[in-house]
């Protein structure tokens, strides 16, 4: 599977110049902003933990799937003494853990565990974008349930008995969930006495 790399999609650093990641992909988002947005971000009195509210808000509200790391994850793993306080970063500690190649790879490290996973491809079964027997795009107003994921043609050569045999698609470990009278992953039909069965 080839990874698809999104960076320039990435939200824009709501610091720049300094901040976290401070990626070509980063630079080019703040830059595609409205003037008075980059003016607004630039003079934000945002503390670091409202900006990382702002961000995680704005992801929930269009659907961005973020996963993101900051300063508490450093000291979270700072040896402290025995009893003592929890060790806590000066900003400078921390500005130089954001400066280090280790740091700045995270973004890539984490793409590209996620694009080797299959959860992608799931999300796209799960959805019922295309058929999983061919890669043709499925009616965009039929659901799931309607299409169980395959196309007219793929469907008309399989059976429900054979795909509940052969276990879910729509899931790295192939069981299907029912929900309802069929599967919530893949949509196959799960007829009730399917279900005393298992
Ligand atoms: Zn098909
Ligand atoms: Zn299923």
């Amino acid at each position: 599977m080839t990874a698809v790399r999104h960076r320039a999609d990435d939200p824009p650093s709501l610091r720049p110049g300094g901040g976290t990641s401070p990626s070509t992909g980063d630079q080019l988002a703040f830059s595609r902003l409205p003037a008075e947005w980059r003016r607004a971000l630039a003079e934000s009195e945002l503390d670091e933990d409202q900006a990382r509210h702002v961000m995680l808000a704005l992801a929930d509200r269009f659907g961005i799937a973020l996963v993101h790391w900051t300063r508490v994850d450093i000291q979270a793993r700072l040896v402290t003494d025995p009893g003592g306080p929890e060790r806590e970063l000066t900003p400078r500690e921390w500005e130089r853990v954001t400066r280090t190649e280790a740091w700045g790879m995270l973004p890539v490290l984490a793409e590209d565990a996620v694009a080797d996973s299959g959860q992608l491809l799931l999300a796209i079964r799960q959805a019922g974008l295309e058929c999983y027997g061919c890669g043709r795009a499925l009616p965009a107003d039929r659901s799931l349930p309607l299409t169980w994921g395959l196309c007219d043609h793929c469907r008309a050569q399989t059976s429900v008995g054979e795909i509940l045999r052969a276990g879910c698609v729509a899931q790295l470990d192939g069981d299907h969930e029912r929900l309802g009278d069929h599967c919530r992953r893949c949509g196959v039909p799960m007829p009730a006495n399917e279900k005393r069965a298992r």
